[in-house]
């Protein structure tokens, strides 16, 4: 379907947003669909922020958003309400147009647990880093019926604050990893490391090592694919999972909230893999 003065809008709000699968898994998407509606980046920096959304909720063209880093915790004070999901995570992926303003609601959850689903839950995750990703992994833990949630982080202040949002949860510094590693079944990274300078890795070898036999580590970057945690992690013999499910569960499910039809899962899927093969989804 050809743009014309109809068309509607989606988009993803973040900063940079430049090597976002997104457009392209979700214009493939609404093209499938025959939809009038196109899906763009929006690069707004976080100083932005509160003046994007204003922005955004007069041109009535604009139907619904997916936020990403910095935004996902900052934009709450700027919407006008908040679902379930999001108030339980207490970070926002997704927002959808009521009248000039803003609901939001997170889709991170059951993207998180997509690739998870039929499995028995562990009886100890530890969960590295402690940002928005994290929130979500956390309340899919909880949902799934995981035993033990540890959280590992780098920064005091910051545990602190969300072992105050989720006090289910023991929080860990990262010099103490070597103790609850021989005792994690699933290990979840949220970091980004592994994302930039080849062969980073938020954990080392040894510490890999340390893993339980029979463990799955679950890695939320998913470029490279491998990533060099997921490979350190299969050298070894562990289970691995990344998260190229989760990018487009999350994805499947933020359509269906604004459009309210199915999503073409099969389609998204392949648009996300002719874009990781370096070709145009479209
Ligand atoms: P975030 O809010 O910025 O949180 C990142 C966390 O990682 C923070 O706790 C941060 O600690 C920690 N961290 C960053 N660099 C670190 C380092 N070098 N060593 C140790 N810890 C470090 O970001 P987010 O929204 O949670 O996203 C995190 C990652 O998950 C990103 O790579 C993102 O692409 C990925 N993700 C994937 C999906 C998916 O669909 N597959 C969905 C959501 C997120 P500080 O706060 O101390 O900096």
């Amino acid at each position: 379907m050809g743009i014309n003065g109809e068309t509607g809008i989606l988009g993803i709000l973040g900063y940079p947003v430049r090597y976002s699968l997104s457009p392209g898994m979700h214009n493939a998407a609404l093209q499938h669909l025959g939809q009038n509606l196109v899906y763009v980046a929006f690069p707004v920096a976080a100083a932005d922020l509160a003046g994007a959304i204003a922005g955004f909720g007069v041109a009535e063209s604009l139907v619904g958003l997916n936020v990403t880093i910095p935004h996902k915790e900052q934009i709450i004070p700027h919407l006008g309400a908040l679902d379930e999901r999001a108030q339980q995570v207490g970070a926002v992926n997704t927002i959808r147009r009521q009248g000039r303003g803003w609901v939001g609601t997170n889709t991170d959850v059951a993207g998180f647990l997509a690739p998870l689903a039929g499995r028995v839950p562990p009886p100890a995750v530890t969960v590295l880093g402690c940002g928005g990703a994290a929130r979500a992994v956390v309340v899919g833990c909880r949902e799934w019926g995981c035993g033990a949630i540890r959280v590992v982080g780098r920064d005091r202040q910051k545990l602190s604050a969300f072992q105050h949002a989720f006090p289910i949860v023991q929080t860990w510094d990262w010099a103490e990893l070597s103790q609850i590693l021989p005792e994690t079944h699933l290990l979840v990274n949220t970091t980004p490391v592994g994302m930039g300078a080849p062969g980073q890795t938020p954990l080392t070898a040894a510490e890999v090592d340390l893993l339980p036999q029979g463990a799955t580590v679950y890695d939320l970057i998913y470029k490279p694919r491998p990533t060099p945690l997921l490979h350190l992690a299969a050298a070894r013999g562990l289970g691995t999972l990344d998260g190229l499910s989760m990018l487009l569960h999350q994805g499947a499910i933020a359509l269906e909230y604004w459009l309210g039809v199915p999503a073409p899962v099969d389609v998204m899927h392949h648009a996300l893999i002719e874009q990781l093969a370096g070709k145009d989804a479209l």
